[in-house]
């Protein structure tokens, strides 16, 4: 699925500095394309957070928007394209509920109609000025049970707080507080947290991916004893893994905190 948001609309989103470091890396840019790519394959029961099981969707989604533009240089021969896969300077969830991808749900993720909230956000940024397509029919229901089933609070009424996400303390390196040790040991988690996908209704009937790095050569848990003793060797053999990119350090403490009596 794809669709395109202009500047214009998500500049109230976006910090000052964020707008110009847009401005500097496209040149009279006019908006973006934004694309999802569905990574559900496997909900079995595991360790690893289902969105890490697969290859690294930093280089998935950095191919796929590789062969998007492409086709827009075919299309459009005169036109920059810029893509980008995490760390870009637009709000991504917001670009991509505004191209009329889905919408942003209570969980503080976008739900599309087809793949729920199972989908990776890649944007392509361009100096092409074009109408907008109209929304695609997906809801948040409000329901509420995000927000209930979250295990430490980052979801509440008043939004999400990113520091308090369980996915976010288990890639975070260095010691955690007695608290956070405790939550990844009563979650079961080495890495991520899926529990407010699980539990959303919107996500009941999403399909699986047909996008073959992230459906096959799946590793759904991780013991110890498979954390390589040196982080080159880690590097090594986990590269090509979304679950790599802060070394061995947070996955060998979070196997150890489980792994613990
Ligand atoms: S990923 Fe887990 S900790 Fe983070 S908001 Fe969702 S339920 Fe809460
Ligand atoms: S669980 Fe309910 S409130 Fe939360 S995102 Fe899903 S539909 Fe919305």
């Amino acid at each position: 699925m794809s669709g395109y948001v202009a500047l214009e609309r998500l500049r109230r989103f976006m910090t000052d500095a964020d707008i110009a470091r847009a401005e500097a890396a496209v040149p009279g840019i006019k908006g973006v394309f934004a694309y999802v790519f569905p990574y559900l394959a496997d909900m079995s029961e595991g360790n690893i957070s289902l969105y890490a099981r697969g290859e690294d969707y930093h280089a998935a989604v950095r191919r796929e928007l590789e062969r998007r533009i492409e086709e827009l240089r075919r299309e459009y021969p005169n036109a920059a394209f810029l893509p980008y896969v995490d760390a870009s300077p637009f709000p991504e969830v917001r670009a991509a509920a505004m191209a009329g991808l889905g919408v942003i749900g209570k969980n503080n993720l976008l739900i599309t109609p087809k793949h729920g909230s199972f989908v990776f956000i890649g944007l392509i940024a361009t100096d092409l000025r074009l109408e907008a397509e109209p929304c695609a029919p997906s809801v948040c229901i409000g329901c509420g049970a995000c927000i209930d089933a979250c295990p430490t609070g980052a979801l509440s009424v008043n939004g999400f707080d990113a520091l308090r996400c369980l996915s976010d303390i288990t890639q975070r390196k260095g010691e955690l507080s007695e608290n956070e040790k405790r939550l990844v040991k009563a979650c079961n988690t080495a890495w991520g947290c899926d529990i407010c996908q699980l539990v959303c209704p919107m996500n009941g009937g999403a399909e699986r991916t047909d996008i073959e790095g992230f459906a096959t050569d799946l590793i759904t848990s991780l013991r110890s004893c498979d954390i390589p003793p040196t982080q080159a060797e880690f590097k090594r053999r986990y590269r090509s893994r979304a679950f790599s990119w802060r070394g061995r350090g947070p996955l060998e403490r979070n196997l150890a905190l489980l792994e613990q009596e």
